[in-house]
């Protein structure tokens, strides 16, 4: 037995009182982990002389870092070789739930980020906050979301080691707080290179007040202690949308302020009071614009702490920062009102202001009177615009997909391109193989490595090896077996997870992804109910057996995304009950998608729904994910989609919709009630909305989802998102997928080119790209 087996009986043992035998899966969990993070502990070093990246991001969705960890430190099969002489395997560790502190899109290119920067040896830190509760867990109630909340640490948190000696103050307004650091190993695949992730948890100066406590004054002795927690007591559960609350810019000041002082605590160890070599030793990437507080703050701490003058550190801040933009949606991008700014850090302002006289000068000096044009304001009728305050203090504005990039530096960031355009550069987003593939999906990796060998574990591109195998007969079989397997295995867990049975021969249609009105699942259920009328009235004769399944959080104050979900779930009691549809079509909306699910989903679709409209959505990740595991894409010209088509082909995918050109030049002309009026077919599935096919059990959510495509409202017009241009578009893309699925042989080429064509998604193009192009580390 060796060294990692003799520990976890050892923990076992002491931890547990327990032997291997008799420990359940939460004990082995916890000793395996444990045993694991002893395995790494003399090579999580940072090596000196280095210049490292540090990724500033409100949220990390990690997932469950059990089984990731264990691979990439080549211990996974030992582990489940040891589990199973107990009678356990590591498929136990499905009990143990997902460290879930992201929404979406934004908090999981975070994590993939940090994968693949430790598996290429590129020193990259993450910085961010470590709620106590992660996002909401949903469940439904009579097809209505519920949420309850995200208990992730009653599981333990053995990954993490609480850095106590490396706390730091936060001081706001009202109150002053310790950020105590809990770091986890970032472990890359071969286990070379250890990175950290680096989570602020937010504490009192001291436990309780003793002379309050000694009164017998019990409420008031810890209600200090209660604020000082609640900063980060738990993540703000909206995706693209702006929160605006101040609790939510305590959050982002205080974990931009807790890495600042961490880093520059760091470098004063190195350099005492000597800050010329700092911006050689840093890069600062804010992960959209949550933690561009940072920017004045570091202006703060380096002038007022440390004696700098404006100009000077100006200059580092520019040198040190880069900003990610990841999205053009304006209710999106933050903005903090003045007042409520200098209630919570009234000392950071004063720096605001000087950013503000910074821009003026240099925009001087470019001979634009920045007093005559509005969108160089940093404070602008009374409110702080942080995405200015990033382009115009960082060196670096990126997009995340090349047409989103196009629309910052043409539409709606076009007067600081024509400004700075030198500073504005593409990042195509990633995700990495290790988890997206090589973890989620042990069958095709398999088929891969017998053929191509395993380099595209590390080296995605040499999937293009795989090209070949499509033209053959016994791949492609093999293929469609292992697709087959994944439905087999997703049905299990359906059953398991929801009690519904899935049929692994029906095409497997899947959209997956937060609940947003952008991202159309209303477009979605529209086009499944003109499928569900067609086969009623016998008009659609050659339809393949499909089962349509979504997984989607809505933002619990996000009413008409709630209204979609409940919505949907009508439509699927309509569809599952009707025996008419038993064998032909079944709608399933799944509870709780998170990337523990995301994982079982994705290798188990045959089509990939990526539907928003054109020009909404900036990148999109799920799409990669569903490339990458061999589906083919039936979707927009949005997004990360165009480069996907470009790389598998458009003979490939599916493609359909109006583009953003073509969007943009029917908007002002664009009359839903006119499509709806003068299209039956339109007007059937809208009417399902007021007509009383679905009751909405009295809420009147289904008439606002209603008026929200024929009159808009004050704030939006009918139809913002253009569903019902797109609709016929898309139902005829629908049933084109459908139709090719029936050549079980042509289709199965299809998903192979998608997978030997993903190679550009892999986050280790995208983060070395970050590393050379930004960073220089
Ligand atoms: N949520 C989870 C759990 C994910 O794994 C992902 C990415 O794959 C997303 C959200 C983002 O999905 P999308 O790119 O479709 O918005």
């Amino acid at each position: 037995m060796d060294r990692f087996e003799e520990k976890i009986g050892e923990l076992l043992r002491l931890d547990f009182g327990v032997t291997p035998d008799g420990a359940d899966a939460k004990q082995l969990y916890t000793a395996v982990s444990q045993a694991a993070m002893d395995s790494l502990r003399d090579g999580w070093k940072k090596p000196a002389g280095k210049k490292r990246a540090c990724y500033f991001s409100a949220e990390f969705l990690m997932g469950r870092l059990v089984n990731s960890n264990l691979m990439n430190l080549g211990l996974l099969e030992e582990a489940d070789r040891y589990l199973k002489a107990h009678g356990r395997s590591v498929a136990d560790f499905e009990q143990i739930e997902d460290d879930a502190l992201g929404n979406g899109g934004l908090g999981r290119l975070a994590a993939c980020f940090l994968d693949s920067a430790a598996t290429h040896g590129i020193p990259l830190d993450g910085y961010g906050i470590r709620y106590r509760y992660g996002l909401f867990r949903q469940y439904f109630e009579d097809g209505f979301q519920r949420e309850r909340a995200d208990d992730w640490l009653r599981f333990g948190d053995p990954w993490s080691v609480r850095r106590e000696e490396d706390a730091v103050e936060v001081r706001f307004a009202d109150q002053t707080v310790r950020a105590v650091p809990y770091d986890m190993p970032v472990i890359g695949y071969g286990g070379k290179t250890i990175n950290t992730l680096r989570l602020w948890q937010s504490e009192p100066l001291s436990a309780f007040d003793f002379d309050l406590f000694n009164r017998q004054e019990y409420d008031r002795a810890v209600a200090e202690k209660n604020r000082a927690e609640e900063i980060s007591y738990v993540l703000y559960p909206n995706d693209d949308t702006d929160a605006g609350k101040r609790l939510r810019l305590k959050q982002q000041y205080f974990f931009s302020s807790a890495s600042l002082q961490s880093i520059l605590r760091e470098y004063l160890g190195r350099h005492g009071e000597d800050f010329s070599a700092f911006a050689d030793e840093y890069a600062v990437q804010l992960n959209d614009t949550h933690p561009t507080v940072s920017i004045p703050e570091l202006l703060r701490l380096l002038m007022e702490e440390h004696g700098l003058c404006y100009d000077e550190a100006f200059s580092i801040a520019q040198r040190v920062f880069a900003y990610t933009n990841h999205t053009i949606m304006a209710e999106a991008l933050e903005k903090w009102d003045v007042g409520l700014f200098l209630s919570v850090i009234p000392e950071v302002y004063p720096y605001v202001v000087m950013l503000q006289n910074g821009l003026k000068q240099a925009l001087h000096n470019k001979g634009i009177n920045g007093a005559d044009q509005i969108p160089y304001y940093l404070v602008d009728d009374g409110r702080i615009h942080m995405a200015r305050m990033a382009i115009f203090a960082a060196h670096s504005t990126n997009g995340v997909a090349r047409i989103h990039t196009e629309i910052l530096k043409e539409t709606a960031l076009r007067e600081w391109y024509a400004v700075w355009p030198e500073r504005f550069n593409n990042k195509t987003n990633g995700i990495t193989q290790r988890r997206w593939l090589a973890l989620c999906n042990p069958e095709l990796s398999g088929f891969i490595t017998e053929r191509i060998g395993d380099g595209w574990i590390t080296e995605l591109d040499e999937l293009k090896k795989l090209a070949p195998y499509a033209d053959d007969e016994r791949a492609r079989e093999r293929f469609l077996a292992i697709k087959r397997e994944k439905k087999c295995q997703l049905a299990a867990y359906v059953k398991a997870r929801e009690g519904v049975e899935l049929n692994p021969d029906f095409l497997f249609d899947i959209q997956v992804k937060r609940l947003h009105e952008y991202k159309r699942q209303l477009l979605n259920a529209f086009s499944i109910l003109d499928i569900y009328f067609a086969l009623k009235d016998g008009r659609l004769t050659d339809f393949y057996p499909t089962v349509f399944l979504f997984g989607a959080k809505a933002a619990p104050g996000y009413y008409r995304a709630k209204g979609i979900i409940k919505y949907l779930n009508e439509i699927a009691k309509r569809v599952n009950g009707d025996p008419d549809m038993k064998g032909r079509m079944q709608v399933v909306f799944v509870q709780n998608y998170d990337v523990s699910y995301a994982e079982k989903l994705i290798p188990a679709a045959d089509v990939s729904e990526q539907i928003s409209t054109a020009g909404t959505e900036a990148s999109g990740t799920s799409n990669m994910k569903f490339m990458l595991n061999g589906a083919v894409t039936l979707g927009t010209l949005d997004g990360a989609n165009i480069e996907i088509v470009e790389q598998a082909g458009a003979e490939n995918n599916f493609i359909f919709g109006a583009t953003v050109e073509e969007i943009a030049s029917a908007a002002s002309t664009y009359d839903p009630k006119a499509l709806c009026r003068d299209n039956p077919r339109i007007r059937r599935v809208v009417d399902t909305l007021v007509d009383g096919t679905f009751s909405d059990g009295g809420t009147g959510m289904f008439r606002e989802l209603y008026d929200s495509l024929m009159t808009g409202a004050s704030w939006h017009r009918p139809d913002q998102y253009y569903l019902l241009l797109d609709f016929e578009s898309y139902c005829d893309a629908k049933l084109r997928v459908n139709r090719a699925y029936r050549d079980r042989a042509a289709f199965a080429r299809k998903c192979l080119l998608n997978t030997a064509n993903a190679g550009k998604f892999s986050s280790d193009r995208t983060i070395r790209e970050y590393a050379r192009e930004i960073w220089g580390v």
